[in-house]
């Protein structure tokens, strides 16, 4: 029987929620497909600080750099929001995408039909939304230095921080979009400020000059600001969208509504050494819906079905994940978030199950 580790990092939040029900599905898929997963739970951000003071500890590390993949919920909360930035929560997230190597960031995000009404936007102008972002995560102003606020003889105080690529940091984002939208649709559009940002300038020069090898990939390159726009205007233009880290951070967050909830997206962070990889749902921890039952678990269930994909070559279980997903939606089945009006919405608990449900239910009805 194969055999992956997977360190399980819940989190602060719902995060210890909604992982529950995510291995709850990758238990039932494993077992179906032969295959073991040792898992091991480490606390990382809030309850990591709570436990030991930092919000990563070495060994925490060292299980992520160790594992097969790493499998995140959320971190961070108002109970830590008033500490330094160097000790938040979130600090740890930073810390093992740069550790880890995990330049690239695959946000898909599609549209459910059943859930179409529960987008702000019109059916006709989101029906058939597939859009993958690829953000770059290790570079630009979220690592950039110099970085910090200081105080200034006046009294007053000057913020800075700096957005940096250097070209092969570029380049390898660029690779990845490319071959993504090799497997799809084959349409980059990448996202630059080119016109003011002389750092995405360069971003544009070498992502065109990248684009030289992939001639069967349409590339076009859009600022962020029209960019933000044309997603709400008309996002089934897009087919792969490839930008650097704040851009990419904004953009999906908005992309995510055109699916009418942020608790319905995944993500999958890879590295530059393919055997380092993280899977964790784009939203956050949520702490105002936080041990309540309400928080919706899909979008860690299906980064799951994106760990079985990317990182252990389980294309058929990671289909069956997503097709679970489905019927549970097209059965009406809906947490809080996606529930239409006069639809009474389910648990968490309830919503893990019913995908395990439906895991279960295609093992049984498989030839
Ligand atoms: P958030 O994504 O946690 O929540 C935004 C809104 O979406 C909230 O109303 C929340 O209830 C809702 N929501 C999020 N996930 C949901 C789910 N699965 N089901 C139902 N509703 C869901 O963003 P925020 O409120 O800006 O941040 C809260 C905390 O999370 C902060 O401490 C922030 O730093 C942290 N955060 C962590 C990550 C991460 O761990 N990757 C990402 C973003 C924010």
């Amino acid at each position: 029987m194969k055999r992956f580790n997977v360190a399980v990092l819940p989190g602060d939040g719902i995060g210890p929620e909604i992982m529950a029900e995510a291995i709850k599905v990758l238990q039932v898929v494993g077992k179906r497909f032969g295959v073991d997963f040792k898992l091991t739970h480490a606390l990382v951000g809030g309850a990591s600080i709570d436990a030991s003071g930092i919000p990563l500890t070495d060994e925490t590390l060292r299980l992520a750099l160790d594992a097969d993949a790493v499998m995140l919920a959320a971190v961070g909360g108002p109970k830590w929001e008033s500490l330094d930035y160097s000790l938040r929560p979130e600090r740890a997230l930073l810390a093992l995408r740069k550790e880890m190597g995990l330049f690239a960031n695959l946000r898909p995000a599609k549209i459910h039909k059943a859930l179409m009404g529960a987008s702000t936007l019109k059916p006709e102008v989101i029906d058939g939304v597939d859009i993958l972002v690829v953000r770059e995560l290790t570079g630009g102003l979220y690592f950039g230095t110099p970085k910090g606020v200081e105080k200034l003889p006046d009294g007053t105080e000057r913020g800075v921080n700096t957005m940096v690529y250097t070209t092969p940091e570029i380049e390898r984002i660029a690779k990845v979009g490319f071959e993504a939208a090799r497997k799809r649709r084959k349409k980059l559009c990448s996202v630059d400020k080119a016109n003011v940002l002389e750092t995405t300038e360069l971003w544009r020069r070498v992502v065109s000059r990248v684009g030289k090898d992939f001639p069967d990939v349409e590339l076009s390159h859009m600022y962020v600001d029209n960019c933000a726009m044309q997603l709400v205007r008309n996002p089934k233009q897009f087919d792969v969208i490839v930008t650097e880290n704040t851009f990419g951070d904004i953009l999906s967050d908005e992309a995510s509504m055109l699916t009418g909830s942020i608790g319905m997206l995944p993500s999958a962070s890879l590295g530059v050494d393919s055997r380092r990889a993280m899977y964790e749902p784009i939203h956050g921890s949520a702490p105002d819906i936080a041990g309540k039952g309400l928080a919706n678990p899909l979008a860690t269930i299906l980064s799951a079905g994106m760990m079985l994909n990317y990182s252990f070559d389980m294309q058929d279980a990671a289909m069956e994940i997503e097709k679970a997903v489905e019927a549970v939606l097209n059965k009406g089945f809906r947490t809080a978030d996606i529930a239409e009006q006069g639809v009474k919405p389910i648990s968490t608990a309830q919503m893990g199950e019913a995908v395990v449900k439906e895991a279960l239910h295609s093992h049984r009805t498989k030839p």
